[in-house]
């Protein structure tokens, strides 16, 4: 069951995108460890993850098994935590502000370890939404070789819809995200779109879904 549903979207991504297709992240948080059996044993390598501890309590007894299992931890990253994110998650999707972000780099040297982030800005503007605001954004852009390490890898740039799950403000959001990566960043990645708006995020340019 969780193959085809995974399949289905996949499907629908393919259908809207049938090149330079975008990944789709299983989000496994707050799922059984059975349904994440399940998706393993259905070929599914890749998970997100919300908290890290969850994703540690899940995926580290079973990582040796399954070569290739890639964990993306998405959502706000926290300065305290993040240290934890080391040995398991290969993404952070949710590096919102300059000081998390120069702890992330931090602790990524000091533990030799490869990690590739993602900066998330609020472009919807909504309060309970984390990130960048669109200018300071573009400020550690410009300056993004000073937030690089030969472990801390800038990958690319994260956004979330509009929480009304409105078509026509959730377009002009993702939109935004591909003209910031036009304008100043063409190489990076984009990653937006969740179970409600994905077809718009996938026809918006979104590459992780
Ligand atoms: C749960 C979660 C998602 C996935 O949401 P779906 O609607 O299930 O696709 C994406 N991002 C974050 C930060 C989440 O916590």
């Amino acid at each position: 069951m969780v193959k085809e549903n995974y399949q289905f979207i996949l499907d629908q991504i393919k259908k809207i995108r049938p090149e330079n297709t975008p990944k789709l992240i299983a989000v496994s948080k707050k799922q059984p460890q059975e349904k994440i059996t399940e998706a393993l044993n259905g070929g599914i390598l890749c998970f997100g993850e919300n908290q890290i501890k969850e994703g540690l309590d899940k995926f580290l007894p079973i990582q040796d098994k399954y070569p290739g299992l890639e964990i993306h931890h998405i959502g706000p990253v926290q300065s305290g935590t993040l240290r934890k994110l080391f040995g398991l998650f290969s993404f952070t999707h949710g590096v919102g502000s300059e000081s998390t972000l120069k702890e992330l780099i931090n602790q990524a040297n000091k533990r030799q370890a490869i990690i590739k982030y993602f900066l998330q800005v609020n472009l919807s503007l909504e309060d309970t939404k984390s990130g960048f605001e669109k200018k300071d954004l573009i400020e550690i852009i410009k300056s993004i070789d000073n937030y690089k390490s030969d472990f801390a890898e800038f990958h690319g740039l994260m956004t979330m819809g509009p929480s009304s799950g409105e078509e026509v403000l959730t377009r002009k959001v993702f939109k935004e995200l591909n003209q910031i990566r036009k304008d100043f960043c063409p190489s990076a990645k984009l990653s937006m779109g969740m179970s409600g708006d994905y077809p718009i995020a996938v026809e918006e340019g979104s590459d992780y879904i």
